[in-house]
Formats: C-alpha cells, sequence, structure tokens
C-alpha cells in the first residue's frame, strides 16, 4: 500500500511501537513553536499526528483540509482523548509527503458547521467530510442494506422497471423527455413503478420489490423532493389484511435493526375516522388530544350561540403538559374567530378567550364533560363542520409543537385505512383519483359509482408515523370490466383508455391474479429515524426547495443545436 498502512480511526494502544502510513485531510494544527500538533481525517476516523519542525522543509506550508501523508511510529498519547477511539495514541512522524493543498474553506468542516444550506450545498463534496451527513449516507446505506436482506428472505424479488415510460395519470406531473430518434414524440420520467409492478404480477412473480428512483415534477415544500426514492413493493394473492400485517412486520424490523427500537403494535383507523378525530388524514398521534364532539351535549343544554353551528368540536390539554406560563402568550396569539378556549386555572377560577356566548353556567358544563381538573386548558374550534376540523387539527400540531410533545425518540406508527377512491376536482370539473386509478374500491360500496362517487371507499391504506406519511398502497383492481369504468368516471374516453392503457387492460384478460402492494419513502424514513430533522441530509446530492441543484446549476438552457436535434426549435 503506498498511501496507508491503516486507516485514521484505527489505531489504538496495542499498535504502539508499530511503524505506519496514514493518508488524510488536515482537521486541526496547533503550532507549538518547536512541534506541530495536527489532526488528520479520513472516512473512519480521526489520528493525531506529532511532528518536530526540523523534520519539514522550510516555507513547507499547512492548512486545513490539506491532504497528506504521514510515515511515523505509533507512540503513547501524553494527554489523552477519550470521545475518540485513536485518542490513547499519536504518530510522531519521520516523513510527511504534501499529495494536494487546499483552498481557503467557505465553512468550517465541524460536526456543528458555520455554512448555512446554500453554501453547503454549493460545496455538497465538503459538507459530506462532515460527520453528521457522513452517518447520514451510511445509515441510508444500511436502511437500504437491511431493506433488500428482510425483503429477499421473505420471498421478494428485486426487479428494475423502466425509468422512461409514458405520461401517466398517476396524481402528479411527470417530467418529460424529448426523443431526438422520434421527431415530436416524448417519453416521460417514471413517477413510480405502479403499471410494472402489477404487470409483474401479471407475469407469475409471486412478491416485487425495488428501491427506485421516482420523479414527480411537483411544487416545491420542505420534504418533498422532485427526484425521490421509494422501497416500492407487490404482492400477489394479498388482500389488505395480509399486506397490513407482512409491512407491520417489516417497519418493526428496521426501527429494531436500526435503531433498536421495538415498536408497539401499530393501530388502524379508518380515514372517516382519522379525519373526525384528529383533522387530519396523518395524524401525530404521539400526544393524544384526540378531539371530542360537542353537538348532543350543546344541543341538550340548549347552549344559545353554539346551538346553531354546524360542528363544535375540542380538544383538552392535560395539566401535565401546559403547566408553563408559555400557553398564555400562545393563547394571545389566537387571532382565529371560531375557535374558543378555557383554562381551568389551580385555584379552580377560570380564564378563558372573551367570547360573550361564555359565561360561568356553560364554562361548568363544558369542563365537566371534559373531566377537566385544575391546570387544564379547554380548546374549541366551531362552524362548517370541513372547515372546523381541519382548523383544530392544525392549531393541535401547533400546541404541540408549542408545548414540545413531539418527542422524538418516541415513534408511533398508525395505519390509515378506507381512503376515499374518488375526490371531485373543481379546476379541471372532474374526478380525480386519491390514491391512483388502479386502485380497487370496496366491494359495498361500488353501487354508489352511479350517484355518489365521492363516497365510494378504496382498498387502500397509508401508513403514517409521527404524523409522516411513509408509505402509501392499495389492493389493485384484477377486473377488466371495473378498471375500465374507474377510468371512465376519471374522464376518460374510451378512446384515450385504449391509447394509454390498452396494453394494461389487455393483460387484465390473461389471468389476472388478485393482487396489491405498497410503496415506503426511504428519504423520509431514514430522515425519520434520526428524528425528522431535514431531508436534503439524508441524500447525497439533493435538490433545494425550487427543484435546482445550485451545484450543477440545473436546471439549464440547451443550446440551440440540440434543441433542433431534439426537434423543440
Ligand atoms: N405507486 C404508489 C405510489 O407511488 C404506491 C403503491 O400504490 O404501491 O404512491
Amino acid at each position: 500500500m503506498i498511501y496507508r498502512t491503516h486507516n485514521c480511526g484505527e489505531l489504538s494502544r496495542k499498535d504502539i511501537g508499530k511503524e505506519v502510513t496514514l493518508s488524510g485531510w488536515i482537521q486541526k494544527i496547533r503550532n507549538l513553536g518547536s512541534l506541530f500538533f495536527i489532526d488528520i481525517r479520513d472516512y473512519f476516523g480521526v489520528t493525531q499526528l506529532i511532528i518536530s519542525k526540523k523534520s519539514v522543509k522550510k516555507n513547507f506550508f499547512l492548512g486545513k483540509e490539506f491532504l497528506i501523508k504521514v510515515k511515523g511510529k505509533v507512540v503513547k498519547r501524553l494527554s489523552k482523548n477519550n470521545n475518540i477511539p485513536t485518542g490513547e495514541i499519536e504518530i510522531s512522524v519521520s516523513h510527511i509527503d504534501l499529495l494536494n493543498s487546499s483552498l481557503s474553506l467557505p465553512f468550517s468542516i465541524e460536526n456543528e458547521t458555520d455554512g448555512n444550506e446554500e453554501i453547503r450545498m454549493f460545496y455538497r463534496y465538503l459538507d459530506i467530510r462532515r460527520n453528521p451527513i457522513k452517518n447520514n449516507l451510511i445509515l441510508r446505506h444500511n436502511l437500504s442494506l437491511e431493506t433488500r436482506n428482510f425483503l429477499s428472505k421473505n420471498g421478494f424479488l428485486e426487479i428494475e422497471t423502466p425509468t422512461l415510460i409514458n405520461y401517466t395519470s398517476e396524481g402528479a406531473r411527470s417530467f418529460v423527455v424529448p426523443s431526438r430518434r422520434h421527431p415530436n414524440k416524448f417519453y416521460a420520467l417514471a413517477q413510480s413503478p405502479q403499471l410494472f409492478k402489477q404487470l409483474l404480477m401479471i407475469g407469475g412473480i409471486d412478491k416485487y420489490f425495488q428501491i427506485v428512483k421516482c420523479f414527480r415534477d411537483e411544487d416545491s415544500r420542505s420534504d418533498r423532493q422532485i427526484e425521490f426514492t421509494q422501497i416500492d413493493c407487490e404482492m400477489s394473492f394479498v388482500e389488505v389484511h395480509d399486506v397490513l400485517i407482512f409491512f407491520e412486520h417489516f417497519i418493526k424490523h428496521i426501527f429494531k435493526e436500526i435503531k433498536n427500537i421495538s415498536l408497539d403494535p401499530f393501530p388502524s383507523i379508518s380515514y372517516y375516522d382519522a379525519i373526525k378525530m384528529y383533522g387530519t388524514d396523518s395524524p401525530d398521534i404521539r400526544f393524544g388530544m384526540p378531539f371530542i364532539e360537542l353537538n348532543d351535549l350543546i344541543q341538550k343544554k340548549n347552549i344559545n350561540f353554539l346551538k346553531i353551528q354546524e360542528l363544535v368540536i375540542g380538544i383538552k390539554i392535560n395539566k401535565s403538559h401546559n403547566t408553563h406560563e408559555k400557553i398564555n402568550f400562545f393563547l394571545k396569539k389566537i387571532k382565529n374567530p371560531n375557535f374558543f378556549w378555557i383554562k381551568y386555572l389551580y385555584d379552580r377560577t377560570f380564564i378563558h378567550s372573551n367570547q360573550n356566548f361564555l359565561n360561568k353556567e356553560i364554562i361548568k358544563i363544558f369542563v365537566k364533560h371534559f373531566e377537566a381538573i385544575p391546570g387544564d386548558l379547554l380548546f374549541f374550534s366551531y362552524g362548517k363542520e370541513k372547515k372546523a376540523r381541519e382548523e383544530l387539527g392544525k392549531i393541535r400540531i401547533k400546541i404541540a409543537d408549542f408545548l414540545n410533545l413531539k418527542n422524538p425518540n418516541v415513534f408511533k406508527p398508525l395505519w390509515i385505512k378506507d381512503l376515499p377512491l374518488l375526490e371531485w376536482e373543481n379546476e379541471s370539473k372532474k374526478y380525480k383519483s386519491v390514491h391512483h386509478p388502479f386502485t380497487s374500491p370496496k366491494e359495498e360500496d361500488i353501487d354508489f359509482l352511479k350517484n355518489n362517487p365521492e363516497n365510494i371507499r378504496s382498498k387502500s391504506y397509508d401508513l403514517i408515523i409521527n404524523g409522516i406519511e411513509i408509505g402509501s398502497g392499495s389492493i389493485r383492481i384484477h377486473n377488466k370490466n371495473v378498471q375500465n369504468l374507474i377510468f371512465k368516471h376519471l374522464g376518460l374516453s374510451q378512446k384515450e383508455i385504449e391509447y394509454k392503457y390498452g396494453f394494461f387492460i389487455k393483460a387484465f384478460e390473461y389471468g389476472i391474479p388478485p393482487h396489491g402492494g405498497i410503496a415506503f419513502g426511504l428519504d423520509r424514513l431514514v430522515n425519520l429515524l434520526e428524528g425528522n430533522k431535514n431531508i436534503k441530509d439524508f441524500i447525497a446530492f439533493p435538490k433545494n426547495n425550487y427543484g435546482k441543484d445550485i451545484m450543477i446549476n440545473t436546471p439549464s438552457f440547451l443550446e440551440k443545436e440540440k434543441l433542433k436535434e431534439l426537434h423543440l426549435r
């Protein structure tokens, strides 16, 4: 080995006396007059060097991130550093070579850096030298490896499917790729392998998976990337229950292997109940606080103003959660006219949000109904049903944020089932699939297709962990007529169905098995495992919130000739 006999993270007391060669980047230099202390770093760790000035040539200059190769002897270190594995030794250097110098750094390469996100993205290769990013990439690797092993052991075959496909109506916009060889024709980048994994089931592959890049031309959001990675899975001869049981097992395995965390059994609730209890289809259930419905109580007690509201709901924030005076500050900021709150004080008096319909009697009715004890806070929302739920859902999360109730070390998975099959889209004046057009309706709801399509529930499921959608899937349609019917309800003409999905429908006629599957967001999952910080920190070369990679400066213009070649001019 010319460059090294050992790496910078492996030498310890047992190596004292050995002659070694190491190569690494300079992390730190301390100049003590006749001596230098230098920390060099590579992928594996940091080792301290001790170099006497006599042994280096005059005008020999070293700086941070210069890459050096040293030869020397492992010696016992006088001042031990118990924080690093190599902390008991240092290398007494006899020979030093400069392999490469470095410009002065745009930000510090330390665990806590002074670089902002933009500069870190511009010099991403320097950012990757930092331990937090490197460790995230290692974690991601381990997650992929564990996934591959677990699924393979359970009979899943990893199969690659094409990236260059046709524009499909899976929900988002596709990225379009012009074809040079076929003038005015276009490929689209796959939003997911959906159709292909279903075709694999028709092809008799019993269980499939793929760790796969997917592409969606969507607007920027901090937790979303236009190219992202899915753990995409499909199984034959399954119903909803089978998929949920197996993938609960998978997620538990991942948490155990990667984080040594044993997850409790995953509860499941319907989409309808999720909205009813939490005002969202992706509830964070780490901190309780489900909605309490108050319409019946209000009618019974004849509470005038509230009686005429479509819906009145409330949540109780336990005294253990809101002991701080902080909450008063928070309450003062609440401006929504359709909210009110009551705080039950320790001296058994109340403060409240001063709505004129609130009086002592009414307050007591609510306090009793919620079984509130001194110190508890009650929070209410009223008005039109949908809005009242949505708004209380948002405030529930804000309160949890404000009171630090989202413990990053606690993981609470939840299956949401029976999502609606279709939703009406005002812009296009058409129905749109809530999941995707290949999702099976529940048999018992099929009759709603004629008059009430919004009421059809689907055989779909989402896995939510700590309020984040980690996976989503469904049992698929495996009947040609039903698939055709759904396409028609999505506004596709017979001709369009034939043109876009003819090959797919045809395959249904050769003995398509019942099948279903799920896809997990790998980027989101790895981010969640580390406490849901920033998804970009878990992707080697992410795009920014505007879909740009500022390091390689993409997207970018194409030269005229190239446009011509692609028949775009
Ligand atoms: N293809 C779906 C998606 O990307 C996942 C699935 O239904 O399996 O959301």
